[in-house]
C-alpha cells in the first residue's frame, strides 16, 4: 500500500490561482506524454506517487492524451483510484476538450454538444465523479464564444467540474471569454499557454490579460519538450521524445546545432548557479512569466525530483537575466 511522504507539503510553494481561492503548486505534472498505452503502469504509478511525495498536487490531463486517445485518463484513473484514493481531496485533477477526440462533427472544437459529452467520457475513463478543473483546450473559430462559455458554466453548475480553465486563447479572445464567464457567474480561474526560454509569445499581450482579468496562468512545455535539459547536449538518445516514433511534436529536426549551441551556453550559466539546465529553465520561467504554475512533463521519477529541486534557487541577478536574454535573442 502506498503511504504518502509526510513531509510533502514542506518545500513546495503554492500560489493562488488568479482571484480564486484555489492554490496550485508551482510545479504541476502534465500527462500528455508517457502515460499512454506504450508505457508501463508501474513507471506511471511511480511518477505520480513521486510527484505527490514532492508536493505536486496538480495533475493535468486532456481527453486525447495517449496513445491512444483517452489512454492517459484510463491509466491515471487506475492510479488515483488505487494508490492515491485516500488522497483524492489533496489532488487537483484537470482535463480538457477542444481537439479531435472522436469522428464526425461532434467530436472536436467547442460546441456544447462536444464539450459536455467529452467531459462525461473523461469522467468515465478516470472513474471519478468530478474533475477539479475543466478546460476548453483551444478556441473554436466557428462556434459562438457564448455557446462554448455557457457549456463550461453548465458543467460547473452540474457538479462535474469545480473550476473552469481556458487554453491557447489569444489576448482579445481571452478577454471576451473571461467577460462572458464572469457575466454567467462562473469565472475562468486559469489560462494555459506555452511558455519557455525558447517560446516567449505570452509576452505579446497575454500576461497583461492574465493580470487585468485576475486569472491564473500555467505554462506548458516549459522545458521545450526536453530541449532545455541536458538530454540533447551530446546527440539524440534512444530513450527521448525526439527519437520516439509515436511523437511528431518534437522530432530530430528540432534539435538543430544552433539550438544546442544555445543550450550549451545556458548550461554554463546553470552550472555557475549550481543548477541543472532544467532547473535553470524552470526557475527562469517562474521569474519572468508571472505564472501561477509550470506544467512539466516527465518520463521518469528522477526527472520529477530534479525539476522540483529548482525551488531551492529561484532568484536571479540582473546580470544573469541579461546574460540569458543575450543567449536567447
Ligand atoms: P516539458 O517541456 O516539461 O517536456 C517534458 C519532457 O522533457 C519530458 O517528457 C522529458 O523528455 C524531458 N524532461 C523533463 N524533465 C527532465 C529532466 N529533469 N532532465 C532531462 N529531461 C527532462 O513539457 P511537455 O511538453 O511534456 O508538456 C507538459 C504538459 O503541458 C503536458 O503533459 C500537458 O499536460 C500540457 N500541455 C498542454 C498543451 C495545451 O495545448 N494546453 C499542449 C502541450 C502540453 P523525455 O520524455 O525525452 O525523457
Amino acid at each position: 500500500m502506498y503511504l504518502a511522504n509526510e513531509q510533502r507539503y514542506c518545500s513546495m510553494i503554492y500560489k493562488s490561482c488568479g482571484n480564486s481561492g484555489l492554490k496550485l503548486p508551482v510545479v504541476s505534472l502534465g500527462l500528455w506524454h508517457n502515460f499512454g498505452n506504450t508505457n508501463t503502469l508501474e513507471n506511471m504509478t511511480q511518477m505520480i506517487t513521486t510527484a505527490f511525495d514532492c508536493g505536486i498536487t496538480h495533475f493535468d490531463l486532456a481527453n486525447n492524451y495517449g496513445p491512444n486517445r483517452g489512454a492517459a485518463e484510463v491509466n491515471f484513473g487506475k492510479i488515483i483510484n488505487n494508490q492515491l484514493y485516500p488522497y483524492r481531496d489533496e489532488c487537483i485533477i484537470s482535463t480538457k476538450a477542444g481537439y479531435v477526440m472522436w469522428p464526425g462533427p461532434y467530436g472536436n472544437w467547442g460546441s456544447r454538444k462536444y464539450l459536455i459529452a467529452s467531459l462525461d467520457q473523461s469522467l468515465s475513463r478516470l472513474g471519478l465523479d468530478y474533475v477539479d478543473i475543466f478546460y476548453h483546450h483551444r478556441p473554436d473559430p466557428s462556434t459562438p464564444l457564448e455557446e462554448t462559455m455557457s457549456a463550461l458554466d453548465h458543467v460547473v453548475r452540474s457538479g462535474k467540474a469545480l473550476y473552469i480553465g481556458l487554453s491557447n486563447y489569444q489576448p482579445e479572445q481571452l478577454k471576451k471569454a473571461c467577460d462572458i464567464l464572469n457575466s454567467l457567474g462562473t469565472p475562468a480561474i486559469i489560462h494555459q499557454t506555452k511558455y519557455s526560454m525558447m517560446e516567449q509569445q505570452i509576452k505579446n499581450g497575454l500576461i497583461q490579460v492574465h493580470r487585468e482579468k485576475k486569472i491564473g496562468s500555467i505554462a506548458f512545455s516549459p522545458l521545450a519538450q526536453g530541449i532545455l535539459t541536458d538530454k540533447y547536449l551530446n546527440g539524440i538518445p534512444e530513450n527521448s521524445r525526439a527519437a520516439d516514433q509515436n511523437s511528431n511534436f518534437l522530432t530530430q529536426k528540432n534539435i538543430t546545432d544552433a539550438v544546442i549551441e544555445k543550450v550549451h551556453k545556458l548550461n554554463h550559466i546553470a552550472q555557475n548557479r549550481n543548477q541543472t539546465i532544467a532547473q535553470l529553465a524552470l526557475s527562469w520561467a517562474v521569474k519572468t512569466g508571472e505564472l501561477t504554475s509550470l506544467l512539466v512533463g516527465a518520463s521518469t521519477p528522477s526527472q520529477i525530483i530534479n525539476n522540483v529541486n529548482m525551488l531551492s534557487h529561484l532568484d536571479f541577478t540582473d546580470d544573469e537575466l541579461a546574460e540569458i536574454d543575450a543567449i536567447l535573442n
